[in-house]
């Protein structure tokens, strides 16, 4: 698929674009859709990429042309300006969702694209008797995108499970870390800057797939019995801080069910904001400053934000 509106934009960049194999590029492509909360402005260029051999043209192509880009996996952990993302917004799609499993003398493990949804990596895992995954369970992200975050829930994390990452530079060139060379902390990997994860070894072990599916079962009841059901959000907003919750601090600052515009902090968890239908993005942002100022103003706490603002702001720092 292609689309372009040739008064707005450069058409010989779109020419080139089209003449690469293997991707398809939208023009001013509106992102709200494409984010689990829901708001979000237009992209100048959206392009869905569906090889590493494409991605490796792509990146070299933009790279050229001194074009800037980010990457968008399932959106569950990005809050996009509603005057959306200049230049190239890359979605990796097609090859990028494969998985494969392995097993080696004692060894197991999976070798999944950066497009895979982590969901349907567990749950792949407990059909076929892996265990080390459970903890993902709900994850509504890629695996690229948990892997950049370092996502993780009940006690474990991406970073207890990865093995080798497979990525490229912001020019295309082939890049890999192995375990030791990751620098994990609490939902970060601090990946050089402009790196594109392509695909993560994860290690699994031999497991009963009853008994795997049964601790699957048991966090989603989990989950569903602390977290916000109902309205589109981004999942926890702040990190939290050492020793304590951002939540926690949320809630004690009295801010749970604070709504600005149409967005609200979620009465049920004060680390959530929560889409009520027509939210912008400016209505989040506003509403995670006022957190941050009233949790400093009461509790000397600086909240960090979890969540990737993307975009032009016109008032904060974007990534
Ligand atoms: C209801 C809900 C529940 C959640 N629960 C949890 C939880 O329990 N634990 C937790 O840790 N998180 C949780 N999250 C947050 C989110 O799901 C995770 O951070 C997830 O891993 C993000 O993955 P994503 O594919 O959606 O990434 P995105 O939101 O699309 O992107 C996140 C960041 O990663 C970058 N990125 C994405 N893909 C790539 C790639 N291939 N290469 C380089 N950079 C890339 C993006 O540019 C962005 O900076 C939750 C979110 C929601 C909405």
């Amino acid at each position: 698929m292609f689309a372009m509106n040739p008064n707005s934009h450069e058409t010989g960049l779109v020419q080139e674009l089209q003449s690469i194999s293997g991707l398809r590029v939208k023009v001013s492509e509106p992102l709200a859709r494409y984010t689990s909360i829901k708001v979000g402005g237009p992209a100048d260029y959206f392009i869905d990429v569906e090889s590493e051999n494409a991605l490796a043209q792509l990146l070299s192509l933009l790279s050229l042309r001194g074009m800037p880009f980010c990457l968008l996996g399932n959106g569950s952990n990005v809050l996009i300006s509603d005057l959306g993302v200049e230049g190239v917004l890359i979605h990796l799609v097609g090859d990028f969702k494969h998985a494969e499993w392995h097993e080696q003398a004692n060894e197991s493990w999976v070798e999944a694209g950066a497009a895979q949804a982590v969901t349907q990596l567990v749950r792949q895992a407990a059909r076929r008797g892996y265990g080390g995954l459970e903890f993902a369970e709900g994850i509504p992200g890629s695996v690229g995108g948990a892997l950049v975050m370092n996502a993780g829930a009940y006690g474990s994390e991406f970073e207890k499970v990865v093995d080798t990452v497979y990525a490229m530079t912001q020019q295309g060139s082939p890049l890999q870390f192995n375990r030791e060379q990751m620098r994990f902390t609490y939902r970060d990997s601090h990946l050089p800057s402009g790196t594109v994860v392509t695909r993560v070894r994860l290690s699994v072990h031999r497991q009963e797939s009853s008994k795997v599916s049964m601790k699957v079962r048991e966090l989603v009841t989990k989950r569903k019995s602390s977290q916000p059901s109902g309205y589109p959000n981004s999942g926890s907003m702040f990190r939290n801080p050492p020793d304590d919750y951002a939540g926690r601090l949320v809630e004690a600052a009295g801010l749970k069910g604070k709504q600005i515009g149409r967005a609200q902090i979620s009465p049920k968890h004060g680390n959530f904001i929560v889409n009520l239908g027509g939210a912008s993005a400016e209505d989040v942002r506003r509403l995670m400053e006022l957190a941050r100022a009233e949790v400093n103003a009461q509790f000397g706490v600086v909240l960090n934000p979890e969540v990737k603002l993307i975009g032009r702001w016109p008032s904060a720092k974007a990534e």
